[in-house]
């Protein structure tokens, strides 16, 4: 491939997104594998990447909207574009970003009619060979850290154990429910900040992962069935096989300080792992995050993008886009994963 691709980076415009779909380090790199770089001004600026920063790592920077998308051969996003943006691009030009393909088929259609091609992230395979473009597992990473920040913040204690002359404070208790991606990396920031993690998966390989990172699993018998696809996804279970999980979570539940949820299986719903009354059986001052609220939620009791305290005194949070507010990492994450892909692309 001789000639440059243009490839254009737009300010997120989806409401609380302070991400940028490339930051000033992979543009250095795009640039040197023979790509042209063109960056709507201010993009950067939840990142704190300045104007300045794109345009010394080589890019062109312009506050032409319009412009910006005639031009692009590429346009590379976190978030599906506006229709009114995507319907000023060339045909034939490439959309790639989290489209929510499955989520909202329908608004992809008008990319189909203009003749578009879209990648969505979230449709990368999970395999050997695309981990360093898979961007679900980065944000996730994300999620699942700053997941247990938060409960830290809500929780009226604190995670460590401490030994003073003022007396002993016990360690919190914090459970995991569904050790994926998010899930470990919730169980291992718990594990640093101190806390005695316990964790819940279906898939058995996960009990492995659990325990290398010094938390408990819990087992449960669910009567044998496949509980992983051929994929090493969770499968959807029986209604059975979900109250056998239930009842062991609802149990830990009243001893737990903090529980977080990241139980998903693709293209479904979110399973429910706590009902109404195991929430309403936990301690006063405990706390909930909920991550799995962007498919229906994990909690019955959760309400997305918000923070509810039950009639008991339990904090349940379950935010949408909590790697958003993590926009230099997990920015950095999903540039690395862009940039790969994009390499991909052009050989
Ligand atoms: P996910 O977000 O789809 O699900 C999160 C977790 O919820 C999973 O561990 C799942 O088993 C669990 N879960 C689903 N239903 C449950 C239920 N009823 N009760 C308890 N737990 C339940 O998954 P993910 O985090 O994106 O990844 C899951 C798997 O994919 C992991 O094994 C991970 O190692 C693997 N993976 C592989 C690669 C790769 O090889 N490149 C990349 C990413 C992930």
């Amino acid at each position: 491939c001789t000639s440059r691709m243009q490839v254009t980076i737009l300010r997120e415009t989806l409401p609380g997104e302070a991400r940028v779909a490339l930051v000033p380090e992979f543009v250095k790199k795009l640039i040197a594998s023979k790509v042209e770089v063109h960056v709507e001004s201010g993009a950067g600026a939840g990142t704190f990447a300045s104007d300045a920063d794109y345009t010394a790592a080589g890019a062109s920077v312009s506050s032409d909207h319009q412009r910006l998308l005639e031009a692009a051969d590429v346009l590379l996003a976190v978030n599906r574009p506006p229709a009114h943006d995507l319907a000023q691009l060339k045909k034939g030009a490439v959309v790639v970003g989290f489209l929510k393909p499955l989520d909202e088929p329908a608004a992809m259609e008008p990319m189909v009619g203009a003749g578009l091609t879209a990648f969505a992230m979230e449709l990368m395979p999970r395999t050997t060979r695309a981990q360093a473009m898979d961007a679900l597992s980065s944000m996730a990473t994300i999620a699942g850290y700053k997941a247990v920040l938060l409960a830290g913040e809500l929780l009226p204690r604190i995670f460590p154990m401490l030994i003073t002359a003022a007396g002993t404070v016990a360690p919190a208790k914090v459970l995991v429910l569904g050790a994926g991606v998010a899930g470990l990396q919730a169980i291992a920031t718990a594990k640093r900040l101190g806390a005695v993690v316990e964790a819940y998966d279906v898939r058995a390989a996960a009990g492995e992962q659990v325990k290398s990172l010094g938390a408990t699993f819990l087992e449960v018998d669910l009567g044998g069935i496949a509980t992983e696809d051929a994929g090493g996804y969770a499968r959807e279970l029986t209604p059975e096989a979900l109250k056998r999980g239930r009842d062991l979570i609802a149990k830990q539940a009243r001893n737990a300080d903090v529980i977080v949820t990241t139980a998903a299986v693709p293209g479904k719903p979110a399973p429910l792992m706590m009902d109404d009354q195991a929430v309403l059986a936990m301690k006063r001052g405990s706390v909930i995050v909920d991550l799995a609220a962007s498919t229906g939620g994990n909690v019955s009791l959760s309400r997305p993008d918000e923070v509810a305290t039950t009639a008991n005194g339990v904090t349940i949070f379950a935010p949408l886009n909590l790697a958003a507010t993590v926009p230099y990492h997990a920015s950095q994450l999903f540039s690395r994963n862009m940039t790969s892909f994009l390499q991909l692309l052009r050989k």
